[in-house]
């Protein structure tokens, strides 16, 4: 095969202003989950692009899980208990969907997609994996829409998905879906963290965003941030501001909003790594499913994620299915984000026949 249908480059988004195009030394090649399959052929042959500035969030296949049995699970009651309490909260709140006002609903929903935005644009696509650049407006925007997810600060998430990236699926996998769909999903939240999660998370890479004074500030501060922007807030303004009744503004507002939030990005975690189909990469779980990938903004194209991290879109195509994306492409749009990276179509498809579930080794 011509040795330019092997490259794996990053093209110029069709409407971005500043590219960049990176080959990766032949030893971080080792590093690359993709690389896994590429081993199999002769080394040199081809050469996998990595995005030059994260280096942790590529599958590392030089860890070894210890041997002997498994650790048992150190339950962490409070954390059962509140996640119990807001799910109970969730399911009245869906009993009271229909007596509530419609700008009830509208402001749940636009809050939702909000906060949604927060983890997918924020600190998934930005701050884990830095697939484009965002000005200061942005990104202050961004943290606030992150808190109001409540999914544990951006610095706290962008670790976990890191060392989840890079042990995907072993002991060090903060939510291992090897250990089922409940784990995956919910579970780990639940109990301690495997001591190898908080031994590698330790090692991680993580300097820059200790070096981002915002990342920082909502860290400090996350405790007041989460109380005003996912909680007191979005209960208060449907009930102050068109007289919603209190309950309504509670269950439905913030509880509901926040547990379906909480779900669609959790499912990504479990869902996407069991049902759907791998067209880039079979030798890995993460999935592509549609369902997740509508609940979640654009979320659920996971087997092409694992494959290609460092691709801002998190999918081979741009809008469809993925609202995230949109936003990111009217924020550039506006000139509040640039420097987005996208794998060429010609690499997607030289690693979909080298390595997808279509591929001549398939079997
Ligand atoms: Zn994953
Ligand atoms: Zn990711």
């Amino acid at each position: 095969m011509p040795a330019h249908l092997l490259q794996e480059e990053i093209s110029p988004s069709y409407t971005m202003t500043t590219t960049t195009t990176i080959t990766a030394p032949s030893n971080r090649a080792l590093q690359n989950g993709a690389a896994r399959a590429a081993s199999k052929t002769p080394m040199g042959q081809e050469k996998e692009e990595v995005n030059y500035e994260m280096r942790d969030d590529m599958f590392d296949p030089t860890y070894r899980e210890k041997e002997g049995p498994k650790p048992k699970f150190i339950y962490v009651w409070r954390n059962i208990i509140l996640m119990g309490m807001l799910h109970l909260g969730a399911i009245y709140g869906l009993f009271l969907l229909p007596s509530a006002q419609l700008y009830t609903l509208l402001f749940a929903f636009v809050y939702y997609m909000t906060s949604a935005l927060g983890i997918t644009a924020g600190a998934h696509r930005l701050w884990s994996h830095r697939t484009y650049k965002a000005r200061l407006p942005l990104r202050v925007f961004l943290t606030i829409a992150n808190t109001m997810a409540f999914q544990n600060d951006i610095y706290e998430w962008a670790r976990d998905h890191r060392v989840h990236h890079k042990f995907s699926e072993t002991d060090a996998d903060p939510h291992n879906a090897q250990r089922g769909f409940f784990f995956s999903h919910v579970g780990w939240l639940l109990v301690r963290k495997h001591p190898d999660v908080i031994e590698k998370g330790r090692l991680l890479d993580m300097s820059d965003l200790k070096a981002e004074k915002l990342v920082m500030f909502q860290r400090r501060h996350y405790k007041l941030g989460i109380l005003f922007l996912c909680f007191l807030i979005p209960t208060f303004i449907p009930y102050y501001f068109w007289g919603e009744n209190f309950s309504h503004s509670l269950f439905i507002s913030t509880l509901l909003r926040y547990t379906v939030v909480l779900n669609a990005t959790w499912l990504v975690n479990s869902a996407a790594h069991m049902y759907g189909s791998r067209p880039y990469d079979k030798n890995i779980n993460p999935r592509e499913n549609m369902l997740v990938a509508l609940g979640a903004a654009g979320e659920g194209f996971h087997n092409y994620h694992h494959t290609f991290p460092y691709d801002y879109s998190a999918s081979e195509y741009r809008w469809h299915l993925n609202f995230t994306t949109f936003f990111i492409d009217c924020m550039c749009f506006l000139g509040l984000a640039y420097d987005r990276k996208k794998v060429s179509k010609a690499a997607i498809l030289a690693r979909c026949s080298r390595t997808g579930e279509g591929s001549a080794k398939s079997g």
